[in-house]
């Protein structure tokens, strides 16, 4: 038998989610974000399973490129744009859009030469300090632009650090800066990441760019998935490989920083650090036994996590174990291990098989 770590991919609560997507910002299109293996899930299957996606933002060449190459003619865009000189011939070739947002890719495309159209993303600094052309330099930027044999549509951007919290006023305060920047350009615009697309509805503007919320993790601080009507993509499921009798006392792995306190069964499961399962979360954090709750005993090891059995004294070897999913919110395995959703679903490691259903 083969190692039993299995991602199991639900393609149905995909495209649910991208319906939550359409139905909460029903006047705008949409750019499914699948960046980073679609956050874990599998870039060209997920793809495949949105064929209403208006377009795709991907974060480097080599995941446009095997879009194309599995087929896809939708729009693609380079969310951190060109990042030499070469790109342009690869972007050109493979009919990909560019995200500009700084001086350096400015350059780049005056002094390359274009041989087909190339549509842009002019991203604008509205407050994040990350990337982006500061909003003063609009005129500026747009005008060199323009100049550009082959340049082909112009569009704008920018991204928010905080609309994940409905308390803050940033959001409201960069999509006035935004507009503001934009009210003598004519062109198509779009602030929304999936906390925007749930959260701050004037944000909507021409394209919203969903990512985590396509996968079933809550974009918003202090509210559940299910309480948004997002359903868990990814099921990541192991099975209990070694069931044993400890005593009150025994100390489970690394460290022995973890000591039973009472006579109990502590069931070790194939998941571990070097799977993807967060190294960080600690003894007590969430995990299902046989579909019932159970939790971490001492630390995560490369390739094992022990378990504390103290409720289940019935589990054997071969039960399974689900880390996160359907029945076990990622959101609250992220919140025991210090970490967000997308770190976990990003980081499920090449081991894990995946299924699609
Ligand atoms: C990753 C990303 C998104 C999606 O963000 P979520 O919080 O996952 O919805 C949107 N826009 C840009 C520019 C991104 O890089």
């Amino acid at each position: 038998m083969t190692r039993p770590l299995r991602a199991h991919i639900n393609l149905q609560a995909l495209q649910h989610n991208f319906s939550r997507v359409q139905q909460a910002a029903p006047r705008s299109r949409v750019m499914a974000i699948i960046k980073a293996n679609a956050y874990g899930h599998g870039m060209v299957r997920v793809a495949q399973s949105l064929p209403d996606a208006d377009a795709f933002g991907v974060a480097c060449i080599d995941e446009a490129i095997s879009l194309r190459e599995a087929g896809f003619d939708r729009r693609i865009v380079l969310l951190e744009g060109l990042f030499g000189a070469e790109d342009i011939a690869l972007v050109n070739g493979f009919q990909l859009d560019v995200v500009i947002h700084h001086e350096s890719q400015l350059a780049l495309l005056e002094q390359g030469s274009l041989l087909r159209p190339l549509d842009v993303w002019v991203k604008l600094d509205t407050g994040m300090h990350r990337l982006g052309f500061a909003t003063e330099n609009i005129e500026a930027v747009t005008a060199r632009l323009q100049k550009i044999p082959r340049i082909g549509a112009i569009r704008y951007m920018s991204h928010f650090p905080c609309a994940d919290d409905l308390d803050s006023n940033s959001t409201a305060r960069q999509r006035q800066t935004f507009l503001d920047a934009l009210t003598a350009i004519p062109a198509e615009q779009t602030l929304a990441n999936s906390a925007a697309i749930v959260g701050w509805p004037d944000t909507h503007l021409d394209w919203v760019r969903p990512g985590i919320m396509l996968y079933g993790g809550t974009p918003l601080i202090g509210r559940s998935a299910a309480s948004l009507d997002l359903q868990a993509v990814m099921t990541l499921s192991t099975r209990l490989i070694a069931v044993n009798e400890r005593r009150a006392g025994d100390a489970i792995g690394y460290g022995e920083d973890w000591v039973c306190p009472t006579d109990r069964l502590v069931g070790v499961a194939a998941i571990g650090y070097g799977d993807g399962y967060p190294r960080h979360a600690p003894g007590g954090t969430p995990v299902l036994v046989n579909g019932k709750p159970a939790k971490l005993a001492g630390r995560v090891s490369m390739d094992m996590i022990c378990i504390d059995l103290v409720d289940q004294p019935q589990a054997r070897v071969g039960d399974e174990v689900v880390l996160w999913g359907e029945a076990l919110p990622v959101d609250e395995v992220a919140a025991a291990a210090g970490t967000i959703s997308y770190e976990l679903l990003c980081g499920v490691g090449s081991r894990v098989q995946f299924e699609y259903s």
